[in-house]
């Protein structure tokens, strides 16, 4: 168990997507440093697996099938999180799709699709857990971006504005809610391979290989790679960190 400024025993975090890639790499860091989880997704079954795992390592966890664009459904999941764990005190807004195309031809439908589950689930559950990290006396939101959050993309236009769209939100809340001791903080993942990835490698050629070229750690990123970063925003250590966008894309976005 951790302990000092990473110490995150007696905490209970929600982590949207949680149950599979990042989310999942996040939910398992929080955990170690000792906080209970609670694993946020539409798959009932794969939520229920993330959970049990992340009890293994000897916090309580439980999973609440949400579909994060649903308001109502998001209000629900932290009022059953409250109630079932004690209190909120991280907020990881992790879950996300991408329906690849170019602006041409990408159907509304689609872009509201990916605006409401990258974006908007972030401004629903933010605005939900707030009033319980008011009272508890501060908290902690962890909002992800993308390399689209910097970099334009010809095939996501949806998914690079909803990603662009999240580091402003989160610098919103840093300001809106600093007064509250509420850090609000973005992490900008570069090319990690995850359910979500391993389609584009299919969808796109030679994808695999270009991000290798590009990339100067010269590997393709790990969900555990962001067990440390989660830790390091969810917990006392970054009490003085707020409003930032942290790219962990091992040197990706600074390659010339
Ligand atoms: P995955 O596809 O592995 O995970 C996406 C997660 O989001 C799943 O757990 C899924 O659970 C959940 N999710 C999707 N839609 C909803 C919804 N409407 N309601 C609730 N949960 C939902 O992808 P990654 O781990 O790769 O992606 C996680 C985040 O990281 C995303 O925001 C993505 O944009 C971002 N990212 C990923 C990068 C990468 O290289 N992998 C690079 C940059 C950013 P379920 O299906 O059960 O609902």
């Amino acid at each position: 168990m951790t302990t000092g400024p990473f110490d995150l025993s007696g905490k209970v975090a929600i982590v949207t997507g949680g149950n599979g890639g990042i989310g999942l790499g996040m939910a398992r860091g929080l955990a170690q440093a000792g906080a209970d989880i609670a694993v946020v997704g539409r798959n009932e079954t794969k939520s229920a697996a993330a959970a049990a795992g992340l009890r293994k390592l000897g916090v309580k966890a439980i999973s609440v099938t949400t579909d994060v664009t649903d308001k109502a459904a998001v209000d629900a999941m932290v009022e059953r999180t409250y109630r079932e764990l004690g209190r909120i005190d991280i907020l990881v807004n992790n879950a996300g799709i991408n329906i690849r195309r170019p602006p041409q031809t990408l159907d509304p439908a689609e872009w509201d699709s990916v605006i409401r589950t990258n974006l908007t689930s972030a401004f629903l559950c933010s605005q939900a857990v707030y009033p319980a990290m008011k009272a508890a006396g501060g908290g902690k939101i962890i909002n992800i971006g993308s390399m689209m959050s910097i970099f334009g993309a010809s095939f996501a236009p949806a998914y690079a504005a909803s990603k662009g769209g999240i580091v402003q939100f989160t610098r919103s809340c840093a300001v809106a809610w600093a007064r509250d001791n509420i850090q609000a903080n973005a992490v900008l993942p570069g090319w990690i391979d995850t359910d979500l990835t391993r389609r584009a490698r299919e969808e796109i050629d030679g994808l695999h290989d270009k991000v290798l070229a590009r990339t100067p750690a010269g590997r393709w990123g790990a969900i555990d790679d962001f067990a440390g970063i989660a830790v390091f925003l969810a917990s006392a250590a970054s009490g003085f960190v707020t409003g930032t966008a942290i790219p962990v894309d091992g040197g990706f976005s600074i390659m010339g």
